[in-house]
């Protein structure tokens, strides 16, 4: 069964498969960039005539490191402890996923709200002088002694890295020492890649090599699929995945969001897999396919109503159920069409301007169609083979929107909306909503937005807005950007370099 994509039509079609060992780093891909102001147009064209350059930015405001991303894949595991074998600081930003683990706690019903158990080794001065080996091996025996997990993720870092502690000779010691714990190194240096969602593919990595590597197949459940989440979905949103894969007949392995070391090994067990995010367990799910035969259909987020099809239609496919997914696609079409109609009312003609996650932005770019919107500008972190999809579908719709390639870099978005001005800003909203415009958060795992009834209720929370921009206006008059006059004067794309 071949692997799939989506063309600007919505048509799937099979794009060729790699035999190649992958690395985790996504820039290993060829024709994969993280750096880039352009237009929807221009991208589109340079990128086909395969002439992007690798840029840089001369100046850059930080970025989202590869670490969080592993450490939010598997945080919500049962029974795990997750040790950051670096110093301190590293797991400064650990705060999102354990927030979105703890209310995902609370969406699904838990009574007592558990924090997940973050152990730092605490790399030091010292460390780097003399290894941090001791350290390790402390945080392992002191997390083994007081929680007794099952599974002990240790998360890399730049420092422990580059002072070359061997963590996967450590890990086989410790294993030997602890039994009864799966012991699981995770090779996330911040310093390997720009691209935060390569964290994701280190810890399927390591997934699959302490895991699955060691277990015999299991045998084939026929209707049980691998539906891989990452940690920004919401419980409303796994429910409509869950739901519409249900329509199909068949039941999901949701992992790893929420989920236990025996939910990970039936992986092998599954007719098919698919993803809620395209650039997540996209790799996985290739290796998946090559290691145990299972099909899987990489398609899109199923964000509004035409990538919604696309994605249904996507893994009814490898199933071999595409007649009952037309029928499932009618009969909802049906059910929410007057919704929609409702909320386009609302919402036509206005103009907007989406951030968000690769999977996320050019799903929720594809959305503004359902409403009448207008796309105005596009940011995310890489642009590839699989945006370019993306943007040549965008492009018969919308004209001259730019596109933002950028890992945070809240300077060039804060000069982008002052320029573009905006009715609407859908994505993280801590610097749209100081400048006074109507948000729309699409990726704080706390709301639906997927499937056929997430759209809905996307839909009119962002009309909702901008029939009550009260908040965000007042912020604006009362909070002040950190940014000087002249920069909104500059160039936005002023510090990226050829
Ligand atoms: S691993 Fe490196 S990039 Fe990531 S938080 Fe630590 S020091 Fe920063």
């Amino acid at each position: 069964m071949p692997t799939e994509t989506t063309a600007a039509d919505g048509a799937v079609s099979a794009i060729p498969k790699t035999t190649t060992t992958y690395s985790g780093v996504r820039e290993s891909r060829e024709f994969r960039y993280n750096d880039l102001g352009s237009t929807g147009a221009k991208v589109h064209a340079d990128f086909e005539k395969k002439c992007l350059k690798k840029a840089d930015r001369s100046f850059a405001q930080g970025l989202q490191c590869q670490q969080i991303n592993s450490m939010a894949a598997l945080m919500s595991l049962e029974d795990s402890v997750f040790i950051a074998h670096s110093p301190q600081g590293c797991v400064g930003c650990a705060g999102l996923a354990i927030d979105q683990y703890r209310v995902g706690q609370a969406h699904r019903g838990s009574k007592v709200i558990r924090t997940p158990r973050v152990i730092v080794s605490n790399l030091d001065a010292k460390s780097v002088v003399f290894g941090g080996e001791a350290k390790l091996r402390e945080a392992v025996s002191l997390a083994v002694e007081r929680y007794n997990p099952k599974l002990v993720f240790i998360f890399t870092s730049c420092a422990s890295g580059i002072i070359g502690d061997d963590v996967d000779a450590i890990t086989e010691d410790l294993q030997s020492e602890y039994p009864d714990q799966v012991i699981i190194p995770i090779h996330c240096e911040g310093f390997k890649s720009k691209v935060c969602a390569s964290g994701f593919d280190a810890a399927f990595i390591s997934i699959s090599k302490y895991i699955l590597a060691k277990e015999e197949k299991p045998q084939t459940q026929d209707g049980l699929v691998n539906l891989f989440a990452p940690v920004s979905i919401s419980y409303r949103d796994q429910q409509e995945m869950e739901r519409m894969l249900g329509l199909l007949g068949l039941t999901a392995n949701y992992i790893p969001f929420f989920s236990s070391l025996e939910k990970i090994r039936r992986i092998p067990a599954a007719q098919a897999s698919t993803s809620i995010c395209k650039v997540f367990a996209d790799e996985f799910m290739a290796q998946l396919e090559r290691d145990y035969g299972i099909p899987y259909s990489h398609t899109v987020m199923p964000i509004g109503t035409r990538n919604t099809d696309i994605w249904l239609r996507g893994i009814a496919k490898t199933v071999g159920k595409e007649d009952l997914a037309e029928q499932i696609i009618a009969s909802e079409h049906e059910r929410i069409d007057s919704k929609i109609a409702d909320i386009r009312s609302r919402l036509e003609g206005k103009r907007v301007f989406i951030c968000g996650g690769t999977g996320r932005s050019f799903a929720a770019a594809a959305l503004v169609e359902d409403f009448g919107m207008e796309l105005v500008g596009l940011e995310t972190p890489t642009y590839d083979e699989y945006a370019q999809d993306d943007i040549e579908y965008l492009n018969t719709i919308h004209k001259d929107f730019v596109v933002d390639i950028a890992n945070m870099q809240p300077f060039e978005q804060a000069n982008l909306l002052n320029r573009l001005k905006p009715d609407v800003f859908i994505g993280i909203p801590t610097w749209a909503a100081k400048l006074g415009i109507p948000t729309t958060h699409v990726l704080d795992m706390k709301r639906p937005t997927m499937g056929y009834d997430g759209i809905v209720y996307l839909g009119r929370k962002m009309a909702d807005q901008l029939s009550n921009p009260g908040f965000n206006v007042k912020l604006s008059k009362h909070i002040k950007l950190p940014y000087r006059d002249s920069w909104y004067e500059q160039d936005p794309f002023k510090y990226i370099v050829d």
